[in-house]
């Protein structure tokens, strides 16, 4: 087993805080068989509220297919609470947003798609349907009558002991 963590980065303007609605979030991810080398084109959904049956091992996975190429059965789980939040703290620095616990394949490509919380930093509205699917995003609160976005987002993974 390998664990790997889903790191993101981006410019927040008046924003102090950024999350995902765990656990209903719906991370799409782009995942590379570790046995044949295989990269499937589609984007997989992983949600933390749900989870898959397996026959053997773990009894339950939050994501389970069997490889095109090779067959081997693959799998993958969200580590529960291993849910971070990017805020305006981070220096700009990448920050872990979720860990999973891999077996057999890897997560090589993360798409942020909608389902992301942000908070702005003087009124402490949350806005809480924000859509990153062009990597930023832009409002206005007119609690605090000022603009606030999200800009140049940025992911990564790593892998952890
Ligand atoms: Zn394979």
């Amino acid at each position: 087993m390998v664990k790997i963590s889903l790191q993101i980065k981006a410019n927040l303007e008046n924003i102090d805080e950024l999350y995902t609605i765990h656990p209903n979030y719906n991370f799409l991810l782009k995942i590379k068989c570790l046995s044949c080398g295989e990269v499937s084109d589609k984007w997989h959904d992983v949600t933390e509220s749900q989870t898959y049956p397996t026959k053997m091992g773990k009894s339950e996975v939050h994501y389970l297919a069997k490889c095109k190429l090779c067959s081997r059965e693959n799998s993958l789980d969200i580590i529960p609470g291993s849910n971070g939040k990017f805020t305006s703290n981070s220096g700009g620095k990448f920050v872990t947003l979720v860990t999973f616990d891999c077996r057999g394949i890897e997560p090589i490509e993360f798409s942020p798609a909608e389902g992301w919380i942000a908070r702005v930093e003087e009124s402490g509205k949350v806005f809480d349907d924000v859509d990153l699917s062009e990597k930023e995003w832009a409002d206005y609160d007119d609690k605090a009558n000022q603009s606030v976005g999200i800009y140049e987002f940025e992911s990564q993974f790593i892998k952890v002991k």
